[in-house]
């Protein structure tokens, strides 16, 4: 993603290791209360890592490595985690717990005083649509939406620092695009939300859709878990952050691909990630704090 990209990067990596242990111990306290839970008694979200069944090939062991990194920045059912005040805790939505995609969003109706429905119908009005797109064909999207903003409720996002300027010209959405990962039960995938009109609110070729805002999504069997969840700062008025959320949990609870199928929990980073707002976002679209229960390879 252009030549900074490994700066920005060890500059999150330092963030890290330097300053999140401190923030994460000063609010964890205040965000549990935040989430009504009990730090003694969380529940918890059992990973099946789904190793060498019948459609593995060689990349998944690749996969689920990258996936084991990733969550071994949580806290641990087995209480691994004493000792390491720097591990945060899972936001997660435990998806088979819904008995449908209907009724999860009524309850984020419910908790967002009605807010998630208004923002998402407003983005769909607007002509925003949601889905799988190849990360390739909108490098220079993805880039502007991850520079889009340099401080974020995140704090400083140091991707916001790069320069985007000297690039090809992206080849654009490619219309009904269904990604085929290899094995259904190990991927990377990104799930993006595109604006599809014109300034007059003419529909646009498929190619000159703007991708608003993106999800790096990765897959270890039966967890699915957010690597990223980004929307570009000119998008967030319209709704189309909303939209994208939502029609990700359908996706992931609909299964319409065959690539959702088995799929428990989706994980959303830690609760003491970031300010207050992004952790009342995630509550209030049912992420609830959990230990992660991962065995180790066999
Ligand atoms: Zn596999």
């Amino acid at each position: 993603m252009g030549t900074l990209t490994p700066i920005a990067d060890l500059a999150k990596a330092a963030f890290r290791v330097t300053v999140q242990p401190a923030l994460f111990v000063r609010k964890r306290a205040a965000r549990y209360a935040m989430a009504g839970v009990d730090a003694a008694a969380l529940p918890v979200c059992r990973v099946d890592a789904q190793s060498g069944r019948p459609t593995c090939n060689g990349e998944c062991g690749y996969t689920e490595s990258l996936s084991r990194r990733h969550l071994a920045e949580y806290r641990r059912a087995d209480g691994s985690h004493r000792g390491k005040p720097w591990l945060g805790t899972a936001c997660v939505i435990a998806l088979t717990e819904q008995t449908s995609f209907e009724s999860y969003a009524r309850r984020v109706i419910q908790r967002t005083s009605n807010a998630s429905r208004r923002l998402s119908r407003k983005a769909a009005r607007a002509g925003y649509v949601t889905g799988f797109f190849h990360p390739p064909y909108v490098v220079g999207q993805m880039a502007a939406i991850l520079s889009s903003k340099r401080f974020r409720s995140g704090g400083l996002v140091p991707y916001g620092l790069l320069d985007i300027g000297r690039r090809a010209p992206d080849h654009g959405h490619v219309g009904g695009y269904r990604p085929q990962p290899p094995c259904p039960l190990h991927w990377t995938l990104h799930w993006g939300v595109f604006a599809t009109r014109d300034a007059d609110g003419r529909p646009l070729p498929h190619a000159q859709w703007t991708l608003a805002g993106f999800v790096k999504l990765r897959r270890i069997g039966s967890l699915v878990h957010a690597l990223q969840i980004m929307t570009h700062g000119d998008h967030l008025p319209a709704g189309a952050h909303d939209l994208m959320h939502l029609e990700l949990v359908r996706w992931l609870m609909e299964n319409p691909d065959g690539l959702a199928g088995g799929v428990t929990h989706f994980l959303y980073g830690a609760l003491e990630h970031a300010g207050d707002g992004l952790a009342h976002w995630k509550l209030r679209r049912g992420f609830t704090p959990m230990l992660v229960e991962l065995p180790p390879p066999s």
